[in-house]
This record gives C-alpha cells, sequence and structure tokens, in this order.
C-alpha cells in the first residue's frame, strides 16, 4: 500500500507485516468541550483506514490518547466552578457517544494522561539526564529544542506561526529558546497536581503522546495521524522527546494527516457562529451521512462544508440504498434464474480491482466511491435483466467495499399497508381504472413512498 508521509513529502510503501501487527496511534480528543465536526474529520477518516486494512488481512493495533488534563479543561472547571475532573468525565463519555452514533469501533485502546502519570515523569527524567530537558525554578521543565538537531524536520519549520495551536502551560519568559516546551509543568494554586519526586506538577501536552506510545507501541511505530494544525508544534515536539530520549530513529515510520474541516469557506470558530459539534450535527442526520462527507473528499485536502455537501451526501446514500433495494427486488422475483451472467462478472471483478488500486494508493477513497457510483451506472439500464445470482454479485460488490469503509447501509423494509396499497394499485392499473391508480400512487407518495413500474412488477422504495 502506497501512503503519502509528511515527513518524506512523498507517497512511500508500508507491508503488510508478516509476523506482527501494525502500529497505529491517532491523537484523541481534549475532553474540554463537545467535540465539533472538524475534530471528527479526523476521526472518521482513521476509523475507515483501520477497518479497511483489517478486512484486508492486516493485524492492527489501534491506540487513541485522551488528553484529560490540559489548560482549556482547568479554564472550563474554573468558569463552572465545578472540578477539572467532572469536566474531562462528562466530555469523554460525549465523545465516546459521538464516536457510537459514527460507528466509530476499530480503536483497540483508548489510554488517558492522568493514567500514565507513571511514564510521563519517566520519560521526562531520560530527557534530563541526556541533556534534552531543563529545570526553570519554581515554573516547570522544558524540553530545549536547540539540543535536538532535527527539530523541525516534519513541519520543516521551527517557528510558531498564529494559526499554530499553542498551549498556555507552554508560556514562560525564562525559556532558553522561544519554541521550548513544557514537559512537567509545576502546580500553581487551584491547579490539578501529581506529587512527584520532580516536584508537584502536570503534565505537558506533546510528552502524554510519546509515554503512553511508549508504553503500547514501543519506541518505534509504523503510523502516526492526527489533524494537520497537530503537525506543528505537537507532532515535531513528539519526535524531539522521541527520538531525544531513545537514541532512534525514526520514530515513526509514517506520518498521515488529514486536512481541515472548513464552514461555508471559513475556519470553524465559535466567534464567526459558524462552529458546528458532532451532537448538532447528529440531532440532525446520520452518522453514515457524516462518514460519506468525509470519505468523499481526498484526505489530505480541505472539506468546505456546507449544507449543499451534507445534502450531497444524504441523497448519495439514499441512491445507493435504493439500489441495493432494487437488486433485492430483482432477486425476489427471479427466483428461476440460477445461472450468472459472464458480462455482469466481468463489470462487478473490474469494479472491485478498480477500488482496491485506488484505495491501495494513498487511501483515495473518493475514487474508490466514484467507482462504486460507476458500477452502479452501468448497471442501471440492465438491473431488471439480471438474474437471481447476478443480483447477489452486484450487491456484493457494492455492499463489501462500503463495509471495508465503515459504511453499513440498511435497506428499509417496506411496511404491509404500504404493500397493500400498491397491490390495490396494480389491480386498478389492469383494471384500466386509471384514475384510481393515480390516485393509489398519489396516497404512496404522501406516505413518503414511490413507485416505480419495471418490468418485473411494482417496485417501491422509501423516498
Ligand atoms: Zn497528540
Amino acid at each position: 500500500m502506497l501512503l503519502y508521509n509528511t515527513l518524506s513529502g512523498k507517497k512511500e510503501e508500508l507491508k503488510k507485516p508478516t509476523n506482527r501487527t501494525l502500529k497505529i496511534f491517532v491523537c484523541g480528543p481534549t475532553v474540554y468541550d463537545y467535540p465539533h465536526i472538524g475534530n471528527f474529520r479526523t476521526f472518521v477518516f482513521f476509523d475507515s483506514f483501520v477497518k479497511y486494512l483489517r478486512l484486508n488481512g492486516w493485524r492492527v493495533f489501534y491506540l487513541q490518547n485522551i488528553t484529560d488534563v490540559d489548560d482549556k479543561i482547568i479554564k472550563r472547571a474554573n468558569e463552572e466552578k465545578i472540578s477539572w475532573r467532572s469536566i474531562s468525565k462528562k466530555f469523554e463519555k460525549i465523545y465516546h457517544s459521538d464516536e457510537k452514533k459514527l460507528g466509530i469501533s476499530s480503536v483497540d485502546k483508548y489510554a488517558r494522561a492522568t493514567d500514565n502519570i507513571k511514564e510521563i515523569i519517566k520519560q521526562t527524567k531520560t530527557l534530563i539526564a541526556k541533556g534534552y530537558a531543563y529545570e526553570i525554578e519554581n515554573d516547570g521543565i522544558y524540553f530545549d529544542i536547540s539540543k535536538f538537531k532535527d527539530y523541525g524536520k516534519l513541519s520543516k519549520r521551527t517557528y510558531l506561526d498564529a494559526e499554530d495551536s499553542v498551549s498556555r502551560i507552554d508560556d514562560s519568559l525564562n525559556k532558553r529558546n522561544k519554541g521550548d516546551f513544557a514537559l512537567w509543568k509545576f502546580s500553581k494554586p487551584d491547579e490539578p497536581e501529581w506529587p512527584t519526586d520532580l516536584g508537584a506538577g502536570r503534565p505537558g501536552w506533546h510528552i502524554e503522546d510519546t509515554a503512553l506510545s511508549g508504553k503500547y507501541l514501543g519506541e518505534q511505530y509504523d503510523i502516526h495521524g492526527g489533524g494537520i494544525d497537530l503537525k506543528f508544534p505537537h507532532h515535531e515536539a513528539e519526535i524531539a522527546q522521541a527520538e531525544a530520549s531513545s537514541g532512534k530513529i525514526p520514530f515513526v515510520k509514517i506520518w498521515m494527516h488529514p486536512g481541515h474541516l472548513n464552514v461555508s469557506g471559513k475556519k470553524m470558530s465559535k466567534s464567526l457562529g459558524n462552529f458546528i459539534t458532532m451532537e448538532n450535527f447528529l440531532s440532525e442526520h446520520e452518522g453514515n451521512v457524516f462518514r460519506f462527507l468525509v470519505l468523499s473528499h481526498a484526505y489530505r485536502s480541505p472539506i468546505n462544508y456546507t449544507e449543499e455537501t451534507v445534502e450531497n451526501s444524504e441523497n448519495a446514500l439514499k441512491s445507493i440504498r435504493i439500489f441495493l433495494e432494487k437488486l433485492d427486488f430483482v432477486a425476489e422475483k427471479t427466483k428461476n434464474k440460477k445461472s450468472e451472467t459472464e458480462e455482469i462478472n466481468k463489470i462487478t471483478a473490474a469494479s472491485g480491482a478498480r477500488i482496491k488500486d485506488v484505495l491501495e494508493d494513498d487511501f483515495n477513497t473518493p475514487e474508490a466511491i466514484g467507482e462504486i457510483f460507476k458500477l452502479m451506472s452501468a448497471l442501471e439500464g440492465k438491473i431488471w435483466n439480471l438474474t437471481k445470482k447476478d443480483s447477489y454479485s452486484v450487491k456484493k460488490s457494492i455492499v463489501l467495499p462500503l463495509a471495508s469503509l465503515g459504511f453499513y447501509i440498511k435497506t428499509d423494509k417496506i411496511p404491509l399497508k404500504i404493500k397493500r396499497l400498491s397491490e390495490k394499485r396494480e389491480l386498478s392499473r389492469t383494471n384500466k381504472q386509471f384514475v384510481q391508480a393515480d390516485a393509489l400512487r398519489n396516497k404512496i407518495k404522501e406516505l413518503g413512498y414511490s413507485i416505480d413500474d419495471t418490468p418485473l412488477g411494482c417496485f417501491v422504495y422509501k423516498d
């Protein structure tokens, strides 16, 4: 499989390991607020990616961290006059509930920062011992970026830009270099703290990831993912910490960064009023719709989220659902036609091969989805002539690639009432009572269903 590696700036081959598990780490949420749709672009993408690998025979261990102690959590707790733990507990729960609704189920281990203070301290001590970290009295322990020669190799820079996500925890007037970041911050009154032999305090943001991945994945692993905004300083800092403490290069083989998600052409922000939480989205749409929206875009490109893109995703999923229902209908109506058609086999085999090709080329999901639509339109005119066996194989060639991306497409069962009405309409038509037939069609329409008169009889589907 070819994957674009941010570190090398080109596509590299990732081979399926034969005697071990592929190890993936993705930066999880900071649980201080309702997660927004931009956060979930990354999580849905990696869920699809890992599911695809697993369905294709890869053994994968997928680790995600939960940042459950952080400036933003402390700030919110102070604003709401409750404990920081109740904030992080509440939003961690909401994160998992959103994941469930989105069908995200591929993560093997969620690891909280606060459950791994011991590992964080251990790595900090190693960095001090090796001369990469220094202490500022009554302040904290910082990483000295000037000591790590490769600092900047991932993002190709060492300076902060205005849009970089930075933490208050890294602020200090007494740092050796402007870009030095906190590994351990000594506690101030009313802040969470852990008593340790380095002094009572709390961890920096970057160190939690390398301490956790060290514990669960080892000093080196295969893939690190995260939103593009985490590339600098967060991921750059991770490389510095991990390679400096272990002495092993590279820390991670492949760095994958899904792009931004903008809303109506602008970066999402509460002040612009274009901020959409996942809960907002899921109160109006199914989880599949968001997955479709994410995967119908190339993962490294930005997504411009608009009402229209949501509607397009909804319509696309609907047309897949109706196509599958048509195939079920064909299978039901052609009970005696057991043979398969060579032409159909050729079409589905070619489609399957193309889908595999594009997914193995930097996981090009929009192309893969495009292939599914090409297959459907190539067969649209032939659908009523398919044999029962054909209809199964076509269905398989649509459902399987979608399932490998994490889609579960539910077909509808037509309620008995609607079935009866459509039978009545059929009868009116046979008796040439066209006025009654039309009236019945309208009634069915009002109840939310449509009718297609096909060579195999009347096909009913939900609008
Ligand atoms: Zn992270």
